[in-house]
């Protein structure tokens, strides 16, 4: 699925006349003050639903956060809807064309304390009060910047198979635990530090900047758009790309190559890879790396206990399984003891 970004009217009535009857699948989020998301929630499904609008959508005093489609043809009149809204004017919207249509089946808009769930109290701090946006170009000016500290905002396991040259590359496993830790390394640079950060879509770093001004720092910016907006720009700019790896993305693919160096090591015999994978032992299920020799030779588990459980018939895994909860996909996040070669 190619993303679009930022499309002109031109692109954008291409995009529509090659989508035909198809619907375009869009997403899209803002930081903002709403002070009655429930009255803001109706509005929007009255109008949306009267445009065919299909998605998930979280409303909440801090913002919005939308993932939807939307029939091709219905596509400016929902823009020009969104453009009676204030603080959504030409918001910048990721676009796709789906042609399997099937993308939402229903039109949920509901409201949440939050528009993430980043573990981040609402009220604490204005989230409005964003660093500086930068695109690709400014971005690769900035951190040759000698005083630009270069922070990675997302976890451990999206920084270890792709990142920017020399950016710092928190260890963690959640973003509420990396605001802490950054903030501590960087506690005595609030002032004569240019604290650059950067995510893959550009929204955990909406929240970062402001909870960093919020913290003192003076001078926080952030990659517009994240590493997906980065990609496009260097490539239909033409300019350097400095980032190394693959990006990690929350879909089947997992990985999308941007360069060709890799980076990470198979967590099982530390030969150079990038590809992650799930245990294939359900009751598992860790997300680690791990190469085509070691997939073969561990049966695509991640240990040998996962090995002779997965190779077990289904019905006596599934009585195995009984009463006991995946925790490796709750509470390990990629880790195990039994990776030798994570770091
Ligand atoms: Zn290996
Ligand atoms: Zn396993």
């Amino acid at each position: 699925m190619q993303l679009y970004n930022t499309l002109s009217a031109k692109e954008r009535e291409i995009l529509i006349e090659e989508a035909g009857k198809d619907r375009l699948t869009i997403s899209f989020y803002k930081y903002a003050h709403i002070g009655n998301p429930e009255i803001f929630r109706n509005h929007l499904f009255i109008n949306w639903d009267a445009l065919e609008v299909l998605g998930r959508i979280y409303v909440a005093k801090e913002g919005i956060n939308a993932q939807l489609s939307v029939p091709a043809e219905n596509f400016e009149a929902f823009k020009a809807h969104l453009d009676t809204i204030t603080f959504l004017e030409n918001v910048r919207l990721n676009i796709a064309i789906e042609h399997d249509n099937k993308s939402f089946l229903k039109l949920k808009v509901k409201v949440r304390n939050q528009i993430v769930a980043d573990g981040l109290d609402d009220g604490t701090f204005d989230v409005t009060n964003k660093g500086v946006h930068v695109n690709a170009e400014m971005f690769n000016q900035l951190i040759e910047d000698p005083d630009t500290v270069l922070v990675d905002m997302r976890n451990h396991y999206e920084s270890e198979i792709g990142h920017f040259k020399n950016a710092i590359t928190p260890d963690v496993d959640t973003f509420r635990d990396s605001l802490d830790i950054i903030e501590k390394d960087l506690a005595d640079h609030k002032e004569d530090k240019k604290l650059v950060m950067y995510c893959t879509g550009g929204i955990r770093c909406e929240k970062a900047s402001a909870y960093y001004k919020h913290k003192g720092f003076k001078q926080v910016y952030q990659l517009e758009g994240g590493i997906i907006e980065y990609t496009r720009q260097v490539e239909s700019q033409k300019l350097e790309n400095k980032f190394l790896g693959k990006n990690f993305v929350f879909d089947h693919r997992r990985g999308e190559r941007i360069s060709e160096d890799v980076i990470a090591n198979c967590h099982q015999c530390g030969n150079p890879c990038d590809t992650h994978v799930n245990c294939a032992n359900e009751a598992c299920h860790l997300l680690f790396i791990q190469c085509e020799d070691c997939a073969t030779a561990m049966n695509n588990c991640c240990s040998d206990d996962c090995k002779e459980i997965h190779a077990l018939p289904y019905e006596e895994q599934k009585e195995l399984r009984k009463g006991k909860v995946v925790s490796n996909k709750i509470f390990k996040k990629g880790r195990s003891e039994v990776l030798k070669f994570k770091k």
